[in-house]
């Protein structure tokens, strides 16, 4: 269910394996969350704008779909990440000597690292925060981790769990006792792959392939209920308005939480995802002729700390990061507005995202005068949030599929919420399925 990255990847493997597929999708179009658009020949990604490629089976992915030829990789500049800091932006230490020398960041606080190899491993779940304060202390968490968390969960740091929504850095405390300990240990080994990109034509173009690829994706069409039938199952869907039974063999479940428990109802009395909360984002995007904005725009973009209490999450410089976004002569400037901590940008006014957005942006960037060009995009459930007890969801959603084989949980509901953690588990579980 689903034809969002989650449901075409595993869709692709499964398909190439030789196992028969059927991709339903309520939407007209493939990649759900991926949403690349176009106004005023600006490009702009109204949900993700990079994947990071950390894995070998995203490799795998772009290898065997054909679209390795077509990568995009963002533009060296990206490595450059601002922090806002008492009204200036700041760029963020890349290593161990610019952590030394930067400014945003106390003596108290650069010693206190000498300290963090020696603090024992927690008792029980922690918050980010609760972790963050533990071993790094607060600047760590105001100007470094809480804008992280912003950026990648548009979240909570006093809610997110340490070990469900930062798991390899929670492992690093698990393994290793420290986290600068780990680090070293993790330098010393196999080095992590890496590197942001997109394509040419926006991110669009790696559903749209997969979609084409896999082939027999319906669009329009509702899954309704998953029913057990003997070993298998019977799904029913509402296509185009008629209602359609056909049976699986097996169901892979994409989509958002009330989604998903919404076609298990006969199958799990008990919802499994019930209260699973969400962050709203809305994505405003801003084109400038470049002399408006005195800023060089240098960079990934920056990030706003949590405690400025600010609506904006933080921005990114666009048109910097990959070639063909903006016209020439323009730049494309992203914004981000919402998150877990400010729920109420769901009753604003569809016209007040651009200014809200300006309010913060104009002093920051030095822009002078109006945009050319705007286009807000809210998502009331953007992402998932890990919160405080997300294992819960995850045992009971193990539950039921230990309870009927064949049903599986994909997708950004528990194992990882980036495009890249999507891909990954969804591949992992294709060939899971078709070694079995
Ligand atoms: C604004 C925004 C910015 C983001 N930025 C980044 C980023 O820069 N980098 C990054 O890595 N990640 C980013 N993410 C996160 C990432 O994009 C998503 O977590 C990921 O794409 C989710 O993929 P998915 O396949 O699990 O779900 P989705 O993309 O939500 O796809 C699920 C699909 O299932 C369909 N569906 C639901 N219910 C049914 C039903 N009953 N019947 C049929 N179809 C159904 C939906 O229509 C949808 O198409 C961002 C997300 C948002 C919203």
């Amino acid at each position: 269910m689903g034809a969002g990255i989650a449901g075409l990847t595993a869709g692709f493997f499964l398909s190439r394996g030789g196992a028969p597929v059927r991709v339903l999708e309520r939407d007209r179009r493939p990649g759900g969350a991926i949403l690349t658009e176009h106004k005023d020949s600006y490009l702009v990604e109204s949900g993700p704008n990079t994947v990071l490629a950390n894995s070998v089976q995203v490799d795998e992915l772009l290898a065997a779909s054909g679209l390795a030829a077509r990568r995009l990789d963002a533009l060296k500049i990206n490595k450059k990440r601002y922090i806002l800091k008492d009204g200036r932006l700041f760029p963020l230490p890349a290593g161990p000597l610019q952590f030394m020398t930067t400014p945003i960041f106390s003596a108290r606080t650069k010693l206190g690292l000498l300290r963090e190899p020696f603090i024992g491993r927690a008792t029980g779940e922690e918050t980010i925060a609760q972790f963050v304060l533990r071993r790094l202390g607060p600047e760590m968490l105001e100007y470094a981790v809480g804008p992280f968390v912003s950026g990648v969960y548009a979240g909570d740091p006093d809610k997110l769990s340490v070990r469900w929504a930062v798991r390899k850095i929670h492992a690093l405390e698990v393994k290793h006792g420290s986290l600068i300990r780990g680090a070293i240990a993790k330098r010393k080994g196999p080095q992590p792959r890496g590197g942001l990109f997109s394509f040419p034509e926006g991110l669009d173009a790696l559903p749209k392939e997969l979609a084409r690829a896999v082939g027999s994706v319906t669009y329009g069409a509702s899954v309704e209920k998953v029913e057990r039938d003997g070993d298998g199952f019977n799904v029913t869907a509402s296509i185009d308005g008629r209602t359609e039974t056909f049976p699986a063999g097996r169901v892979l479940l994409t989509g958002n939480a009330r989604d998903v428990d919404a076609v298990l109802a006969p199958l799990a009395p008990e919802p499994v995802l019930k209260g699973m909360p969400y962050a709203p984002v809305a994505i405003v995007a801003l084109g400038f002729d470049r002399k408006a904005v005195a800023h060089p725009l240098d960079g990934f973009g920056f990030l706003i700390p949590q405690t400025l209490n600010a609506p904006l999450l933080g921005c990114l410089f666009t048109s910097s990061l990959f070639p063909g976004r903006a016209p020439e002569g323009k730049a494309l400037i992203t914004a981000f507005l919402g998150g877990a901590r400010h729920p109420e940008i769901l009753g604003w006014d569809p016209s007040v995202f651009p200014d809200r957005a300006l309010e913060i942006l104009r002093p920051v960037l030095g822009i002078a005068g109006e945009p050319e060009m705007t286009l807000t995009r809210v998502w009331p459930e953007a992402i998932p949030q890990y919160n405080l007890g997300h294992g819960a969801f995850v045992e009971r959603a193990a539950a039921l599929e230990a309870r009927h084989p064949g049903l599986h949980f994909s997708g950004n509901l528990l194992h990882g919420v980036s495009v890249a953690d999507c891909v990954t588990n969804a591949a992992l579980l294709a060939r899971k399925i078709l070694q079995s």
